[in-house]
């Protein structure tokens, strides 16, 4: 049922007893200016606590709409337990970003300053309008968390230990993967460096850290952008939940 619906949406409100309500302005233009919802359409909808539900649209003139709810269609279930830290890099990139680390099952985001971070300008509520977006689209039931931008060193040293942190090294110093990516670790953060690369005693503080494991991506450089995607893909593949099934 959950999948048949095409138009799904997000609500900042808890869902579970609510049996009606008027969404937001935004959303309210959305449905009825972009969309042109027709009456009685049936969408989705999901709070990011309490899982997803059908509601049934009833218009009321060309600016005011109800939602009316219908049955539960989903229970509520998070993302793994994963973090992304991400040096900000250009506008769209960073868009690309924060795009996959919704699709790719990110439960929180992190932008992290590091010595040649090139782009400063972090836009959180671009950023978080972005992952919304992204988890309608992905049908997630959770939206991650995006945190202010905190510089490297400062984030290491308050970083709780038992948290492991797989940090992209692009020297090819770091394990191989598939030996460095342990599903023992459920609690998980993977950082990826800016266009520059991470400066050499940024690598030496990582090393040093005991939560810390160096992971090596082969001999091509990737672009930051495709190293997000990539690490964050066999992530999940070797330690997160893409060995479950979908609906
Ligand atoms: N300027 C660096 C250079 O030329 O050596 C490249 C930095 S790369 C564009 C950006 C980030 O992606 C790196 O800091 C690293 O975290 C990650 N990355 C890229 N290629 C990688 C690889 N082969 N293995 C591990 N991490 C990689």
């Amino acid at each position: 049922m959950s999948q048949k619906i095409k138009i799904r949406l997000y609500f900042n409100k808890n869902l579970s007893d609510i049996e009606e309500f008027s969404p937001e302005e935004a959303q309210v233009h959305y449905l009825n200016n972009v969309l042109r919802i027709e009456d009685n359409t049936i969408i989705a909808g999901f709070d990011g606590q309490s899982g997803e539900y059908a509601f049934m649209v009833k218009k009321n003139g060309k600016k005011k709409l109800t939602l009316l709810r219908q049955e539960k269609l989903r229970e509520f279930y998070s993302s793994p337990d994963l973090w992304l830290l991400f040096a900000p890099v250009k506008k769209d990139k960073t868009d690309f970003i924060i795009e996959k680390a919704c699709e790719l099952g990110v439960r929180k985001i992190i932008p992290t300053i590091t010595e040649h971070t090139i782009s400063d300008k972090v836009r959180l509520e671009r950023y978080q309008a972005q992952a919304i977006e992204a988890c309608e689209q992905c049908r997630r039931l959770d939206i991650p968390t995006i945190d202010t931008p905190v510089e490297l060193r400062k984030l290491l040293a308050n970083w709780p230990s038992e948290r492991k942190l797989y940090y992209m090294d692009e020297t090819g110093e770091g394990q191989n993967i598939l030996t460095a990516f342990n599903p023992k670790f459920q609690k998980a953060a993977i950082l990826v460096g800016p266009e520059g690369g991470f400066a050499e005693q940024e690598l030496h503080m990582l090393a040093q850290q005991e939560f810390c494991q160096g992971v090596s991506m082969g001999k091509r450089i990737l672009r930051a952008e495709t190293a997000v995607a990539a690490a964050l893909s066999c992530w999940q593949a070797l330690c997160g939940d893409w060995l479950n099934k979908g609906e």
